[in-house]
């Protein structure tokens, strides 16, 4: 998590053009253009939203995914009377404050401590918000896809095709998940085997024989998933903190090094100032949200510690350092390839996260880590922000720079899984160019800019990017939230997962 300074320091640094400027008429051919064409999609969505879905019904799922909670919702809307919606209004329409800018709180404090065994004893019963189980769901392909624009009939096409084009690698890694192996929960065997058909070189298509692409997960956590509660005790007592290490600061705290006396696991330790008892159940919210999150590409949480005046995370330890600083070091080249992998990541991530039913809603470069300099693997951090998705939720975050925030949270209009998704768009655009897409001269014209849904691909920096990325940032960017694509419809897409493409930007490297 930065402040705004970090701008400061970016221009300093020579970001190539962090800040841009919007050419001040939509008139302006190119982004007309686009304009045009993300204005009609919405157009052509909030048509389809109104009674004339039928597009694309027959690759509708009979089974509801939780990415397509929204669809719901937005049916549930049309039925609505005013005299149901003020009946409803008292009992549905929860304010979430995360840092204390509204009153009822302590509902939501209540709600949020959702430990393991309501946990499970949700998953038997049913969601009480809303009739779909909180078990994560089967893999997407076997369940199909809601579709959600007219665009996305292309890349449902696409799908088709990529289905019988797909790489041994990929199909080694759907065996294993197919298998029964839950996502992340064994990500070691899964990588040996995709590590083994790596070796034995992927040929597809006449494709030349060195082509490999390292699409497996991460390394798992150094210890298994574990259910933590904070400890009443001094954490000297256990672990040895280098104080003089700082990983980074964060909204309340700093990030430390630290060793475990017990085992010598070297580990993160974030030291969150929290006082009042609000203070502390917003940490405690981090931690439940971490309790439920077993994945290879989501920072595993190993202990808590708990004192009058801080709570301490102990985190399993990442060593290669920010994305974001891959993004502003100039002697470190992102190719596009490179963008794919990372993103691809961080869509399993999400896609994991929103099976759970868990929104993270604090996506940005800096929330990314990667596992070491030499590769290209990922996990996500700080789930401070991260919540439960409950379908009436609004969000108010005291934000500090809004180039990520979605256009319904600077609305404080309700946030879903599709508000990630933005967050996805935006890292998308942002570690392709080095441009943030969004970012005006002040807070206040990045935040016209994103209600506008005002961006564009005009940069040169856009002049070698594949047409592919460009829609996928273009079904990620979109005003109307239900009309983002999902986590699981990104990994669908051509340019995550078209071999075909991957081949011909490793040619280009
Ligand atoms: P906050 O929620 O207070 O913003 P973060 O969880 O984002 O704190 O952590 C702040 C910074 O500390 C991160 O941006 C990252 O640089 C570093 N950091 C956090 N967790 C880890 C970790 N597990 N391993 C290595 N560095 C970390």
């Amino acid at each position: 998590m930065r402040d705004g300074k970090d701008k400061v320091k970016l221009s300093l640094k020579g970001l190539k053009a962090q800040k841009k400027k919007k050419p001040p008429h939509a008139s302006d051919s190119v982004e007309a253009l686009l304009l045009d064409q993300v204005e009609k999609l919405n157009r052509q969505n909030a048509e389809l939203s109104h009674g004339n879905g039928v597009v694309l019904d027959m690759l509708r799922a009979p089974v509801v995914q939780p990415e397509d909670l929204e669809d719901l919702e937005g049916e549930e809307e049309k039925r609505r009377t005013p005299e149901r919606e003020e009946e409803q209004r008292a009992r549905e329409e929860e304010e979430v404050d995360i840092f204390g800018e509204s009153e009822p709180e302590e509902e939501e404090g209540r709600e949020e401590q959702v430990g393991e065994e309501e946990v499970e004893k949700r998953r038997e019963g049913g969601e009480e918000e809303s009739s779909l189980s909180l078990e994560p769901l089967e893999s997407s392909e076997e369940l199909g896809e809601v579709a959600v624009s007219s665009k996305n009939c292309v890349t449902e096409e696409d799908l088709l095709k990529d289905y019988l084009k797909k790489s041994r690698v990929e199909e080694m890694k759907e065996e294993d998940e197919e298998g029964g192996v839950p996502e992340g929960v064994e990500p070691q065997a899964a990588q040996s085997k995709a590590e083994k058909m790596k070796e034995e070189e992927v040929v597809d298509d006449g494709q030349p024989e060195e082509y490999i692409i390292d699409f497996t997960p991460p390394p798992a956590a150094p210890f298994d998933h574990r259910i933590v509660t904070p400890k009443p005790h001094q954490i000297a007592t256990f672990y040895a903190i280098n104080r003089d290490e700082v990983l980074g600061g964060g909204r309340f705290g700093q990030v430390h090094k630290c060793v475990e006396n017990s085992s010598g696991l070297t580990l993160a330790a974030k030291m969150v100032k929290a006082r009042s008892q609000k203070e502390k159940d917003v940490v405690k919210n981090e931690i439940q949200v971490m309790n439920q999150l077993n994945h290879a590409n989501l920072i595993q949480l190993y202990a808590a510690f708990e004192s009058r005046h801080d709570i301490i995370l102990v985190m399993e330890y990442v060593d290669g350092g920010e994305l974001f600083d891959r993004i502003i070091d100039e002697n470190y080249k992102l190719t596009e390839l490179d963008t794919v992998l990372f993103i691809r990541q961080i869509c399993e991530g999400l896609q994991y996260m929103h099976r759970m039913y868990i929104l993270h809603l604090d996506l940005k470069p800096e929330n990314i880590l990667c596992v070491s300099r030499a590769t290209n693997k990922i996990k996500i951090i700080d789930f401070g922000l991260a919540r439960r998705y409950k379908p009436r939720e609004k969000l108010r975050v005291n934000f500090g720079t809004p180039e990520f925030l979605a256009p319904e949270v600077i609305n404080y209009e309700f946030v879903s899984f599709h508000t990630d998704m933005w967050s996805l768009g935006v890292i998308t655009y942002m570690l392709l160019t080095g441009l943030s897409p969004f970012l005006g001269d002040d807070d206040n014209e990045t935040l016209n800019n994103i209600l506008a849904c005002q961006w564009n691909f005009e940069e040169e920096e856009f002049t070698d990017i594949s047409e592919e990325a460009k829609d996928f940032i273009t079904l990620l960017l979109v005003k109307s939230k239900s009309w983002r694509m999902s986590a699981s419809q990104s990994l669908k897409h051509s340019w995550l997962s078209d071999h075909n493409l991957h081949y011909r930007l490793h040619q280009k490297i």
